[in-house]
């Protein structure tokens, strides 16, 4: 750990007050580390024990557990590349339960990458409603990407786009809106001493104004009555507080939501909680404001069911119909030589800068449909047609992830892989063998 710069010292010991010498006295100790459960692929009660690794649960969200002892190479495990949980600092899962997502809300998560709390709103939404996740930096979108395929995400848009443009766009569309704004980053300094040696007042006061510009685009996408939460990871009043004490006042028809603190510790407005390693986690702050007046939940025009699919759609849908007994729901359309399953709930996708809508269902390869990764992961052994399915301990997932070839008895054809029921993948088994088909880019290093 680099020393602290003074400056940020003198800002926490006027914070923290008397609590000030137990958050220095911690300042050189192990971060803390967490996971939250997704509930598209499992549960706690399934996935807890069936970890290689002590957890406790977390006060700052139903699914989220806290890492107890020792817990290397968690990316490495099959049921993380199953996409079981997603690692997560425990602090940072606390945004997402304030924004109380319910299944069939429309959702915007405006700085999504690498998409820790889109996972968990995801999971909120039990693929009912639709989670569209956007972020700026294209080389982050694309992980994002990859980390909401893992999950399992049938019912969700990835972008890479200005918020003030994605905002504008669509306009008073969404219930529920997190705006995870890029900060300081004070709460990661004993995970990333780069951001300590990064610090200084000037950044601090510059993210305050970016966070400003941010919370405004989003207010524009908000429903009437709909619900929104800032989030930092920084313990800084002027980028906390001091945004929402600003933006209050450029924003008449926003209100702040009193929140009862059940964890964290309370901030300087009604809205915000605070969350300091001294309460158990890294560091976050949250806030939750409402747009004012009745809305309702606006339908998009161009919502879609099968009846109004492409007619390509009829042959992809045949294809399938060897590998998957039932796909996730959605609108088939053909794209070029890809197939997309749609989300049902989708609006206007031109001009938003948009990645991926829905799921990759598969591309043509020489005039033959082979079934993609992405669909695989959003399904379920109970909805394929042949399924490897191994316990996490099985010596074949491990060689599998490194991308080897790998007995198989489950019959002939494209065969998904699981670890203890969760899909993580899948092959074409053929004489016994699996050939594997898990993508070179997420493949465990040798
Ligand atoms: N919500 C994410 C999660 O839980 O995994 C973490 C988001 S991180 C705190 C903030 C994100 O905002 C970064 O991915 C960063 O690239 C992005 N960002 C940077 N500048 C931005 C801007 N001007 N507008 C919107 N997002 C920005």
């Amino acid at each position: 750990m680099c020393q602290l710069p003074a400056d940020f010292l003198s800002a926490m010991k006027d914070l923290l007050g008397d609590d000030y010498d137990r958050y220095a006295a911690g300042i050189s100790e192990e971060p803390y580390k967490g996971i939250s459960v997704n509930r598209l692929k499992t549960d706690p009660e399934r996935l807890l024990p069936l970890l290689p690794f002590g957890v406790e649960q977390s006060p700052f969200y139903e699914d989220g557990y806290r890492i107890t002892g020792e817990a290397q190479g968690m990316g490495r495990l099959p049921l993380h590349h199953a996409g079981a949980f997603y690692v997560q600092e425990p602090s940072a899962s606390s945004a997402v339960g304030l924004l109380q997502v319910r299944p069939g809300e429309k959702v915007l998560d405006l700085c999504a990458a690498p998409g820790g709390k889109s996972a968990q709103i995801a999971s909120c939404l039990r693929g009912k409603g639709l989670l569209w996740s956007n972020e700026v930096v294209r080389s982050r979108a694309q992980i994002l990407l990859s980390n909401m395929e893992r999950m399992g995400v049938a019912n969700g848009v990835v972008s890479s786009c200005f918020p003030e443009v994605l905002c504008e766009k669509h306009r008073d569309y969404f219930d529920k809106i997190l705006v995870d704004a890029p900060c300081s980053g004070e709460g990661m300094f004993r995970k990333n001493p780069v951001a300590a040696a990064e610090w200084s007042r000037e950044h601090v006061l510059a993210c305050a104004d970016r966070q400003l510009s941010i919370l405004h685009s989003a207010s524009i996408a908000l429903r009437k009555g709909g619900r929104m939460v800032y989030s930092t990871c920084t313990f800084s009043r002027e980028e906390n507080e001091g945004v929402i004490q600003r933006f209050l006042e450029t924003h008449p028809d926003f209100e702040p939501c009193a929140v009862t603190p059940v964890f964290g510790r309370p901030s300087g407005v009604s809205c915000g909680i605070r969350i300091t390693p001294l309460e158990g986690g890294e560091g976050h702050f949250a806030a939750v404001l409402q747009r004012k007046g009745e809305g309702i939940s606006v339908l998009a025009a161009n919502r879609g069911g099968r009846e109004r699919e492409d007619p390509l759609a009829g042959t992809v849908r045949k294809e399938l119909q060897s590998i998957f007994t039932e796909l996730p729901a959605g609108r088939m359309t053909v794209i070029k030589d890809k197939a997309i399953l749609l989300p049902e709930e989708l609006p206007d996708l031109t001009g938003s800068g948009v990645i991926r809508a829905g799921v990759l269902a598969g591309e043509w390869k020489k005039n033959r449909l082979e079934p993609a990764h992405a669909l695989f992961m959003a399904s379920s052994p109970d909805r394929c047609c042949r399924v490897l399915s191994l316990s996490p301990e099985d010596p074949r997932l491990e060689d599998f992830l490194k991308g080897y070839e790998i007995d198989c008895s489950a019959g002939s054809g494209y065969t998904a892989v699981a670890a203890a029921d969760i899909i993580l993948g899948f092959g074409k088994c053929s004489g016994g063998r699996l050939k594997n088909k898990y993508p070179k880019g997420l493949r465990n290093t040798l």
